[in-house]
């Protein structure tokens, strides 16, 4: 008997990463297109340019335009981009910055049937490979997932770029990828249970194994390297991890319990944590939800405690506790990924993971 569905998994058709690579970019984009058109931040941009249109024009492919003032990923700013790069004839869409120029680049991309690469300036997120694109609103509100039909068909990561941005950005990437170890073997025996599509390959969960291992071994090590500036054998297996392993955990659906209540901690005042950081307690609270062994749970806990991901409701800011009954709630709207754990999740029953997994980390800063 077959256990029904449709395994899917999307996926970056190429996947290059190194200290030096970005001279590269210039090759590779002669394979996709004659006019590339670069859909940046301003600062990313500025740290990247020259190289990019030195790289660029030694291939006989010159930057035809760009656009550097994305600082929100919003459909007003994706149409912006789209008519500029169509007056321009642009044939292929570079992306380069963190999640939201690149998530503004491939949705732009999509949009005139040409090819997105992206070129990450940082390790926070593991937007670069993921075929979709999130939008917020101007205020920064989500609006919606963006679904794409491909992902982008390079991902070109320079070691000496993203290792050279502020450490705390390969700290939030680690805790974001630490979600996936979690979710995903989570999201696939719900998806089987339901005999529902998309289903997990196994693939996927293979490498998010991969993922969880190489982040236990090598993430306290890789932060060290990259606050001494140093680019090592760590630092190369985490930033692999961050940008192309944790892509399959998500790509083709994959979230669970950890980013609903990070989507539901959202709602909460004097939260002043970035996304890695909140789904790294996120993952613990699903963990916890999950009635792990202890020890596992406490692992993990050292292991985001010695890198400075959240453990204890306090480390997320000064939160209005009064509102975490709103995040429970939020956390299981029937809408959010908390549908994709294999039971039934209760508000009540957030609420006192929360508070279990406030009390383990309070716990392991007296020890
Ligand atoms: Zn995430």
């Amino acid at each position: 008997m077959s256990e029904g569905g449709v395994r899917n998994v999307i996926l970056p058709s190429r996947y290059v990463q190194g200290a030096g690579v970005l001279g590269q970019l210039g090759g590779f984009v002669k394979q996709y297109g004659e006019r590339p058109y670069v859909v940046s931040g301003r600062t990313s941009f500025s740290k990247v340019r020259a190289r990019i249109q030195a790289s660029l024009l030694s291939a006989g492919v010159p930057l035809i335009g760009y656009d550097d003032t994305i600082s929100e990923c919003t459909h007003a700013k994706i149409s912006e981009v789209v008519s500029k790069a169509e007056e321009l004839d642009a044939d292929v869409i570079i992306g380069c910055g963190g999640g939201k120029a690149v998530d503004t680049a491939k949705a732009v991309a999509e949009k005139l049937h040409v090819p997105a690469i992206t070129v990450p300036t940082q390790c926070a997120t593991n937007a670069d490979g993921m075929a979709d694109a999130v939008v917020f609103s101007d205020d920064h509100k989500f609006v919606e997932d963006l679904w794409l039909s491909r992902a982008p068909v390079l991902v070109l990561v320079d070691t000496d770029v993203v290792a050279r941005a502020p450490p705390q950005y390969i700290v939030q990437g680690m805790g974001d990828a630490l979600a996936a170890a979690f979710e995903k073997p989570a999201f696939a025996s719900s998806q089987r249970a339901k005999k529902a599509s998309p289903l997990a390959t196994n693939a996927a969960l293979e490498v998010n194994l991969k993922c969880f291992s190489t982040l236990m071994v090598h993430g306290i090590q890789a932060k060290r390297d990259v606050e001494a500036g140093k680019i090592t054998d760590s630092v190369e297996a985490v930033v692999e991890a961050i940008k192309l392993q944790s892509g399959f955990g998500f790509g083709g659906g994959g979230c669970a319990g950890a980013h609903a209540i990070h989507n539901g901690l959202t709602v909460v005042p004097g939260l002043a944590r970035k996304h890695g950081e909140i789904v790294a307690f996120g993952t613990i609270v699903q963990m916890v939800l999950e009635k792990r062994p202890l020890g596992e749970i406490e692992r993990v806990m050292r292991w985001c405690k010695s890198l400075g991901l959240p453990i204890r409701l306090s480390d997320l800011g000064n939160l209005d506790r009064s509102q975490l009954v709103k995040a429970a709630e939020k956390a299981c709207d029937p809408n959010d990924s908390m549908a994709f754990m294999p039971f039934q999740v209760t508000p009540k029953m957030v609420l006192n993971a929360m508070a279990e997994a406030d009390h383990l980390g309070e716990s392991l800063y007296e020890s």
